[in-house]
């Protein structure tokens, strides 16, 4: 449940108690932003070095990917991450698998950006449509659950569906548009990880039909955390921290092949914009501007008082986000009234179900006493 504690915002970013586990030093400065230059930095390489280390992981991806059809795997979302990304593989010579899950959601935009970058990079495309019902019982049954992430069913199956076609086709490289330029800082306690595939089944199972949950795979804990990392040996490469990264000028560049910006972030998915602009700010007082905001301060991208500047103007237009909701009621077929109740609903944790956080919190136990034994670091993700 949300405890109430006294307002304070970061000195040097835009973070703010809105997160509760947030602390603050002597200068008022927060443990994201410190985190950020003693962690994250390290791992960052917007510079010659990163060129360098870029070549080495392309020239390794295609030694990998030799006498195969690819080299490596691409999802892509239609957002402008992975839509540049998509661009660069092409440049560097990549001969990625290109994958785009449908979840339902997509806007009419998103699929037209898709279409320009598969035709200007002459890839082949494969989407995944994922079956409907499944999607529609999962969303009900986690707006029924009141968690902060709306998101993870669609979240889920597409990293899931990513991981399945690159075994399938016995790809090891999957290329990811994630990148610390724009997105080094979120929240941990805002929500839980979306691969959890024990939370998605609980709530389901809670909420959801009483029918069991078909066409939708997901993604074990033993197969993330075991299996693809260290049986199969995938590797999750991504390229944008190894150059400067600028979205506005992706964005230009993305222009020149007929790329259109959408309006406000993640205009590719109704849902998802709809989930960060009003559903989690209006229930919970999330606004997913904040971390974004201030991942662009600390990476040197934006000024804070341009940030502040940024969180003045509104989240949505209501016009336009009323039509967005009308649109999603149709299509889980929820009327105005029961939709207002699901959000107003009392709110609930993640981990007031069942979840994998005790799997984890062993395995990275088990981690610590591995690298001990061995005195060096075993690279895991958490
Ligand atoms: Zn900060």
């Amino acid at each position: 449940m949300r405890k109430e504690r006294e307002y304070q915002i970061c000195s040097n970013c835009v973070m703010d108690t809105s997160d509760l586990e947030i602390t603050f030093d002597s200068e008022g400065v927060c443990n994201h932003c410190i985190n950020f230059d003693q962690v994250i930095r390290l791992n960052w390489f917007p510079n010659k070095k990163g060129e360098k280390k870029l070549f080495n992981h392309i020239t390794q991806i295609k030694k990998s990917g030799q006498n195969q059809e690819y080299d490596c795997i691409l999802g892509l979302s239609g957002g402008i991450d992975s839509a540049y990304l998509a661009i660069k593989a092409k440049d560097w010579g990549l001969r990625p698998l290109v994958i785009h899950v449908d979840a339902g959601w997509n806007s009419e935009l998103a699929v037209s950006n898709i279409e320009k970058i598969v035709t200007h990079c002459n890839y082949d495309l494969h989407t995944e449509v994922i079956d409907w019902v499944a999607m529609k019982n999962l969303h009900i049954a986690y707006l029924k659950s009141g968690v902060s992430n709306q998101d993870v069913p669609q979240d889920h199956i597409f990293f899931s569906a990513l991981y399945h076609f690159a075994t399938k086709n016995k790809i090891k490289y999957i290329l990811s548009g994630g990148n610390i330029a724009t997105e080094s800082i979120f929240p941990a306690s805002w929500h839980g990880s979306a691969m959890d595939s024990i939370n998605l089944k609980a709530i389901y199972k809670r909420f959801g039909p009483t029918e069991k949950l078909k066409n939708y795979k997901t993604i074990n804990f033993f197969k993330y955390y075991i299996y693809f990392p260290f049986v199969y040996k995938m590797q999750v490469f991504r390229p944008l921290n190894f150059m400067p990264y600028d979205k506005k000028e992706a964005l230009k560049e993305l222009e020149t092949i007929g790329y259109k910006k959408y309006e406000g972030k993640h205009g590719e998915s109704i849902f998802t914009k709809f989930f960060q602009d009003y559903y989690l700010p209006k229930k919970f007082g999330y606004d997913k501007r904040r971390p974004h905001l201030s991942s662009l301060i600390v990476s040197g991208q934006m000024e804070r008082a341009e940030a502040f500047k940024e969180l003045e103007k509104p989240l949505y237009d209501p016009k336009k986000i009323k039509n967005d909701i009308v649109y999603i009621e149709k299509k889980l077929g929820l009327n105005t009234e029961e939709l207002e109740e699901l959000i107003e609903n009392q709110n609930h944790s993640f981990d007031e179900f069942p979840n994998w956080l005790k799997y984890l919190n062993l395995f990275r136990f088990i981690n610590r006493i591995i690298n001990k034994i061995l005195g060096k670091k075993v690279k895991v993700k958490y």
